[in-house]
């Protein structure tokens, strides 16, 4: 064995969880390496360029970056802070809500009394139950102790799990169009009725309603940064490097393979790709026929598609929010979308022009996608390092998607019509086959109230020196797989020691 490719930790999948947890472990010394079967590193922080315009194939903002929020002490810790650059979205508004063809824009807003204050001249007589939802969404934030930096005890998180999501706001408000707009971004977290928690929704909201940010140009400097901390505490990335092997022996896995047969041996492994992703690569008889059953059958949230749209300059005024549209005024319907109301949903992220401030460079729409509409290209890969064309039908179906989306965005922004200079589409499979997710699911696992203990996945594995982190552990975004990483890391260096260095 070569100790040229021996390691104290090997970390599968250089996507965010992968990337701090490989910062926070080699600031502690350890030997790390980080192990991306992509060329770019950063999974669902990835940019790419069209007409040398800037966009997040993903993450377009980002909660809880604000001076002394959560997320931006991780970040301070971890050493990336001060490198990023960050816009700030309308503090009156990071997102606005339409439903249908009603012309209102429901805004929600930063700072939790001006949460409030921004909904109350559109449901005057809804005064306590907008104080009452932001109690609810305080109360969950504190039940989570990691979201708060403190230790805490998993009892506390057990004692408000349970709750859902779309029970919780009736059960607040009997107001239906004040429940829809509530719940009007549920694309953030793929909500599904009677299935969803009220925490998944709680920690999310509350993130943006501290502080909502994009970074400029894109989210892949965080990715850029954490690479470099990481290369600056002796750490290494190996791109192009897919694993297909984690070999156990006598009880502990012993090495990653990738597909190229190389070999990286370790002491310890992070598996930051989707579990289902990790039982492929597993050999060993230590798991349960059981539990790879019960994993490879999770519902998974739903999938996604984008377009992406480089605008002539002046033409489309900037908006300094995002926009959340529903097709119906019940917006739990989207996810559930039949042939023919699709796109049954969309939110849109505006872009600033440098050159021209006041309008929009660029704009992208994302909407809900099933996966069953491209199963019939299921067995083709396109993804730089690895492309291929998957075909005319393949074209032929992005083309007519994109029409069909457009003409549901034109009544709402005429602006757009005839000043798209140039546009791009991404398609559940673009997704798939850039971050290894399957069926190119949003957030991976489906968190389900009815289920909580299988949809719930901890950090260790019954293989003692195998750890998991990412999305499908606790939480997704930016934040949820921050706190995981640090939830991840603690199991090898103490909780309440690598708090107090955070703190
Ligand atoms: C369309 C979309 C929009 C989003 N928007 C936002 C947003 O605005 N704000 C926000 O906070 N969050 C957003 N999210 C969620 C957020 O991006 C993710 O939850 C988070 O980035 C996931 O990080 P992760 O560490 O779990 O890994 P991932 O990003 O899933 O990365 C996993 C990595 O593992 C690699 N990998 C997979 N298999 C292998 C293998 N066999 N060998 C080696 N490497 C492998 C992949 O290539 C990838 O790089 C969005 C997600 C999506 C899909």
């Amino acid at each position: 064995m070569s100790t040229a490719n021996t390691y104290d930790v090997v970390i599968v999948g250089s996507g965010l969880g992968g990337l701090l947890s490989g910062v926070i472990l080699a600031k502690e010394g350890m030997k790390v390496c980080v192990l991306e079967k992509d060329k770019q590193v950063g999974g669902c922080l990835q940019t790419f360029s069209l007409q040398k315009k800037v966009f997040d194939s993903c993450v377009h903002y980002i909660g809880g970056l604000g001076e002394g929020h959560t997320l931006n002490r991780i970040f301070s810790y971890a050493g990336i802070m001060d490198k990023l650059k960050l816009k700030a979205f309308d503090r009156d508004a990071f997102d606005k809500i339409a439903l249908g063809d009603d012309e209102m824009l429901y805004p929600q807003a930063q700072g939790f009394d001006n949460f409030t204050e921004q909904l109350l001249p559109y449901f005057p007589g809804e005064k306590q139950a907008l104080q009452d939802y932001i109690k609810a969404v305080k109360n969950i934030g504190d039940h989570f102790p990691l979201y708060r930096l403190r230790n805490g005890s998993a009892d506390e998180k057990a004692a408000v799990a349970g709750l859902g999501l779309t029970q919780t706001l009736q059960s607040i408000t009997g107001n239906n169009l004040l429940q829809n707009v509530l719940a009007g971004n549920n694309l953030l977290y793929a909500g599904v009725a009677e299935r969803t928690p009220f925490y998944l929704h709680a920690l999310v909201i509350e993130s943006y309603m501290h502080s909502s940010h994009k970074i400029v140009p894109g989210s892949s400097q965080i990715a850029k940064f954490l690479w470099q901390e990481l290369q600056a505490h002796g750490g290494v990335v190996y791109r192009n490097t897919e694993v297909t092997k984690l070999v156990e022996e006598n009880g502990s896995i012993v090495y990653a393979e990738n597909r190229e047969h190389e070999r990286f041996y370790g002491k310890q492994f992070i598996a930051n790709v989707h579990p289902q992703v990790l039982l492929g690569m597993l050999q060993t008889s230590m798991l349960r026929p059981a539990y790879r059953n019960r994993i490879n059958g999770l519902a998974q949230t739903i999938s996604s598609f984008m377009l992406n749209m480089v605008l002539k300059p002046g033409t489309v005024p900037m908006r300094h929010y995002n926009i959340y549209w529903h097709r119906s005024g019940n917006v739990w319907e989207a996810t559930a979308y039949r042939a023919g109301q699709w796109p049954a949903n969309y939110a849109l992220f505006f872009t600033e022009d440098a050159a021209n401030p006041g309008y929009a460079e660029s704009v992208s729409a994302l909407c809900y996608m099933h996966y069953e509409e491209v199963t019939q290209w299921h067995d083709t890969e396109n993804r730089t390092g690895n492309e291929h064309d998957r075909g005319e039908a393949y074209t032929a179906f992005k083309e007519e998607k994109t029409e069909k989306l457009l003409e549901t965005l034109y009544p709402r922004l005429p602006e757009l019509k005839g000043n798209i200079i140039s546009h791009s589409a991404a398609t559940p499979l673009t997704y798939r086959d850039y971050t290894g997710t399957p069926a190119g699911s949003l957030y991976g696992i489906l968190k389900d109230i009815n289920k909580p203990a299988e949809t719930q996945i901890a950090t260790r594995t019954r293989i003692p020196n195998l750890l998991l982190t990412g999305q499908n552990v606790n939480l997704h975004g930016v934040l949820g797989v921050s706190i995981t990483a640090i939830a991840t890391c603690a199991e090898l260096t103490g909780m309440e020691y690598l708090l107090g260095k955070i703190k």
